[in-house]
C-alpha cells in the first residue's frame, strides 16, 4: 500500500488507532465478547466454517478446545468483525494453490452466509503462508490477513496481506507496550500509532489468566485521542487514504473513495469528504 503514513490521521483527525484479533472461534469468546463491549472496544474474531461445534483436546492444553456452534456465529460477534481462518485450519503454505484458494473462499462464503455481512479478512493459520498463498488470497478478495509475527511497534503495514501484529495478551511486554502507546507525543509531527493485541479466547481459561485483558482493556479504553476499530475498518480506512491523489505540485489533494479521510499536512489538520477536493495550506 503506497502511503506516506506520517501525514495520516485516523478518522477525527485521532493519532492512535487500537484493535484486537482472536482465533479459531471457541466457546471463550463469548467472555471474551462481554469484556470487548464492557469496555468498549472492537475486536475481529476469525473463524474456520469447517469446525463448528466441535470439541478437541490436544496434549498441549489442560482445557479442551471447544469451538462454538455455527447457529451462534451471527448474534454473538454482531458487534464486531467475523473474518476468515479457512474452512479445516490447514497450514496453507503446504498446500496447492487451488486448495488454499478453496479454503480461503468457502471459508469466505459461509461466513457471509451465516454473519449476513460482507468478509473481507483473515488470519493465517499456524501464521504460515508464502507469495503463493498470498496470490490465492488476492485471487478470493481478501484485503489483509494478520500473521503470528510481533512487531513489539506500534506502525501500520506496509503489505496488509502481512499484517504483524504489536504483541500477544501473553507477551511480558504487554503493559509496557500499551503505557507507550497512550505515552504524550510532544514531537511537533506525532507519527500515527496502531496497537493490535492477538490471542486466542481458550489461554485465558488454559493460563487461568483472564486479568491479563481485563488489566489491558482498563489501561488501554476510554482515551480520547485514540480510535477502537476492528481490522477491517483498520484496513478498508487506510486503503482510503491510500487511495487520494495529489495534483502535480502536491497543493490538491482529491478524495476518489466512498470515505471521508482526515491528514495532518504541514503541520494543519485536513478533512477530506467523499468526491471532494482540497487545496493545501503553504505558509
Ligand atoms: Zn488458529
Amino acid at each position: 500500500m503506497r502511503l506516506r503514513k506520517d501525514v495520516l490521521r485516523f478518522p477525527e483527525g485521532k493519532t492512535k488507532a487500537f484493535t484486537l484479533s482472536y482465533d479459531d472461534g471457541v466457546i471463550q469468546d463469548k467472555r471474551l465478547i462481554a469484556l470487548f463491549d464492557q469496555y468498549g472496544v472492537k475486536g475481529t474474531f476469525n473463524l474456520n466454517s469447517g469446525t463448528f461445534g466441535q470439541e478437541d483436546q490436544y496434549s498441549h492444553l489442560k482445557v479442551k478446545h471447544t469451538k462454538i456452534l455455527e447457529k451462534e456465529v451471527a448474534e454473538l460477534y454482531r458487534n464486531h468483525e467475523i473474518a476468515c481462518h479457512t474452512v479445516t485450519h490447514p497450514d496453507l503454505s503446504a498446500l496447492p494453490s487451488n486448495t488454499v484458494l478453496y479454503e480461503v473462499l468457502t471459508d469466505r462464503k459461509r461466513l457471509e452466509e451465516l454473519s449476513g455481512k460482507m468478509v473481507r479478512g483473515m488470519a493465517y493459520p499456524f501464521g504460515t503462508f508464502d507469495g503463493l498463498v498470498k496470490d490465492s488470497l488476492c485471487a478470493a478478495g481478501i484485503l489483509y490477513s494478520r500473521t503470528v509475527q510481533s512487531t513489539h511497534d506500534f506502525s501500520i503495514p506496509d503489505d496488509f496481506l502481512e499484517w504483524n501484529p504489536t504483541c500477544h495478551h501473553d507477551d511480558p511486554e504487554l503493559l509496557p507496550l500499551a503505557g507507550a502507546f497512550l505515552e504524550k507525543d510532544g514531537s511537533r509531527r506525532p507519527k500515527p500509532k496502531l496497537f493490535y493485541v492477538w490471542g486466542h479466547s481458550y489461554e485465558f481459561d488454559n493460563n487461568q489468566n483472564w486479568e491479563v485483558m481485563e488489566n489491558l482493556l482498563k489501561r488501554v479504553s476510554g482515551h480520547e485521542e485514540v480510535w477502537y476499530a476492528t481490522n477491517i475498518e483498520i484496513a478498508e480506512y487506510i486503503e482510503a487514504a491510500a487511495s487520494l491523489r495529489y495534483s502535480a505540485d502536491g497543493g490538491m489533494v482529491f478524495n476518489p473513495t466512498c470515505r471521508t479521510v482526515w491528514m495532518n499536512i504541514l503541520d494543519r489538520e485536513y478533512c477530506i469528504h467523499s468526491g471532494e477536493m482540497v487545496r493545501i495550506v503553504r505558509d
